[in-house]
């Protein structure tokens, strides 16, 4: 199918963005999951906001120990940078999980966060990596965190006037081990549960459960029976109890418990 008529803008700074974005209009980014929508005429926007020529939006770029990632960064820049994988190597380990290379040359790291799918992959390594999500509308700025952010499949706090504009990505613990790992019946389709852990033994925990719920879940109760000692295997049990039924239960325990041991707890 083709898509219902839309009118096109493509602006070049935030501001004109901005200014674009209404109750009507959609902004585009890598196209990846919007297209297909277009297509099928499942989305029929107005109108549609094409991002891709605002530079001001597209980097990676290390401030006050802390990672800062534009919401127009390509998932591929964010699989190439040496800077992500030196300092935060969940997002390395996690990114070729992403679709295909193909997808990743064109989707954005933004268009992943904002699309909010609850099979995606990298909503959940950010939950674990307590990352804050700006986002920017004509004179006001918010920033979320990721409970803030996902209210549901699909759904995100963000306003139709308003875009994800920067990831913030707090700097890891000294010492800290992290290690992504997901279920999907074929490599490169949407999982069907996944786990992001970050473990400073003793100092710091935290599990990130996809396929769990909705949305990118944390396992509390886990990272806390993780911090006072526990072994892997009931860290495991205890996230699995978020998880709604048998089948996803077993499925979540034996991840968290193989991405535990691969962060070495
Ligand atoms: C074959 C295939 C396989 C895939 N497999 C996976 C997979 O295994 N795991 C996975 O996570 N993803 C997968 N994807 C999706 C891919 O990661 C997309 O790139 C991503 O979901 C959307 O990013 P995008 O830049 O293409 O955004 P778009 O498709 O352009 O936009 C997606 C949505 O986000 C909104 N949006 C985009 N940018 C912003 C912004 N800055 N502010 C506010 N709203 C914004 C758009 O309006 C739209 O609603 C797959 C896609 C394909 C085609």
């Amino acid at each position: 199918m083709k898509p219902a008529r839309f009118e096109y803008e493509a602006p070049y700074t935030l501001d004109e963005a901005l200014l674009l974005l209404d109750d009507d209009s959609r902004p585009l980014a890598g196209g990846q999951s919007l297209v297909p929508l277009l297509n099928f005429r499942i989305a029929r926007p107005a109108k549609l906001v094409d991002l891709n020529r605002i530079e001001e939006l597209a980097y990676l770029r290390r401030r006050a120990g802390a990672l800062h990632i534009g919401a127009l960064t390509r998932q591929a820049a964010l699989e190439r940078s040496r800077l992500v994988a030196d300092h935060w190597p969940l997002l390395t380990q996690t990114i070729p999980h992403v679709g295909h290379p193909q997808v990743r040359t064109r989707g954005t790291v933004g268009g992943s966060v904002a699309f909010a799918e609850p099979s995606a992959e990298l909503p959940v390594a950010l939950t674990a990596l307590d990352a804050r999500f700006h986002l920017r509308s004509t004179g006001n700025v918010r920033v979320l965190s990721a409970d803030q952010l996902f209210v549901g499949p699909l759904m995100t706090a963000l306003e139709p006037d308003e875009l994800l504009v920067e990831i913030e990505v707090p700097p890891l613990p000294a010492g800290a081990r992290t290690a992504f790992v997901e279920y999907a019946e074929t490599h490169g389709d949407f999982a069907i549960a996944g786990a992001a852990v970050v473990v400073a033994p003793g100092e710091h925990a935290a599990i990130a459960l996809m396929g769990a719920s909705t949305t990118p879940l944390r396992a509390a109760e886990a990272e806390r029976a993780l911090l006072e000692g526990a072994e892997p295997a009931r860290a495991a049990e205890l996230a699995a109890e978020l998880a709604p039924d048998g089948h996803r239960r077993a499925l979540v325990a034996a991840l968290v418990r193989e991405a535990l041991e691969r962060a070495g707890r």
